[in-house]
């Protein structure tokens, strides 16, 4: 017997489902593998049906998106959460950094029955049995997780700094070069692939377990970065994962001035 396999999306850009659909080598091997009961844009059943496996990319930001969520976490044997704007939060919890009243005119007073709740990763809310990290996943980290679960094999996370494929790969340090590169507390796993191509690492994978925060701020604060800067730069992809970040900055007043800034926008945003 097949495993029965479905894909699904909150609120989210469609990315990381798109990680999937746009594996051209490899979708249909992971057609055969499985049966794939749901996918966005391509086999959509309602959420009552029954899986062994569940990928759900998104975060929760909406009543919608909770109602879904549980439902579809007391129909699986195991839930995925795919992407970091299910595991950490990622892009689309950046609104909850400013004022409700510069984003909810946008969707919530025009759509009644959707409730704006607070944006939040889903293991908030269920039981997460797998983390698939990225921003977005990368395409054939998708296709071996299934492959390992079709055989029985525990899919493991990589837990080694990025640094530690960015060295292997022979890359000049950015930090060196004096750039903000937040590769020493980031999770692998993706073979350093944005500076293998000389962009930093902004940390979409999520924080390592014995990540050094004091170290990588002091570092960034010796190369010139205010703790703005560093704020915003940790929060992009881990915000919500992050608590301690805001902690640590609200003790240098940084948290205050953010929440001028942020007033400051409701203008531009009207
Ligand atoms: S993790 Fe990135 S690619 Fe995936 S839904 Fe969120 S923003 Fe899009
Ligand atoms: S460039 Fe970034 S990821 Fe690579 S070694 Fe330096 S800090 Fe680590
Ligand atoms: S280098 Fe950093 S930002 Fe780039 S994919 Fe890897 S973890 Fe994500």
């Amino acid at each position: 017997m097949k495993l029965k396999v479905g894909f699904y999306g909150i609120t989210g850009c469609a990315g990381c489902l798109l990680s999937v659909i746009f594996n051209e080598d490899e979708i249909l091997d992971l057609v055969d593998l499985v049966d794939l009961k749901a996918f966005p844009f391509v086999k959509e059943v309602n959420i009552d049906e029954k899986f062994d496996y569940v990928f759900m990319e998104g975060l929760v930001a909406d009543n919608d998106d909770l109602k879904t969520l549980k439902k579809l976490r007391k129909n699986s044997k195991f839930l995925v959460s795919l992407g970091a704007c299910a595991s950490t939060g990622c892009v689309p919890a950046y609104r909850q950094y400013t004022l409700k009243e510069n984003y909810e005119h946008l969707i919530y007073k025009k759509q009644k029955r959707l409730q704006d709740l607070k944006a939040s990763p889903i293991d908030d809310h269920v039981k997460v049995d797998y983390y698939i990290p990225g921003c977005p996943p990368d395409k054939k980290e998708i296709v071996n997780f299934v492959k390992n679960l079709v055989i029985g094999k525990e899919p493991k996370p990589f837990e080694s700094p990025v640094c530690v494929e960015c060295r292997q790969n022979g890359n000049q340090c950015l930090l060196d070069l004096g750039k903000p590169c937040l590769g020493p507390i980031t999770a692998g796993g993706c073979d350093a692939v944005c500076i293998n191509g000389k962009f930093e690492c902004w940390g979409c994978r999520g924080p390592t377990k014995d990540m050094n925060l004091d170290l990588m701020i002091k570092m960034l604060r010796d190369r010139g970065f205010d703790d703005k800067f560093i704020q915003d730069r940790m929060r992009t992809f881990v915000g919500l994962k992050m608590p301690m970040i805001e902690e640590y900055m609200c003790s240098t007043g940084t948290a205050n001035r953010l929440k001028t800034s942020f007033k400051g926008k409701k203008e531009y945003f009207e």
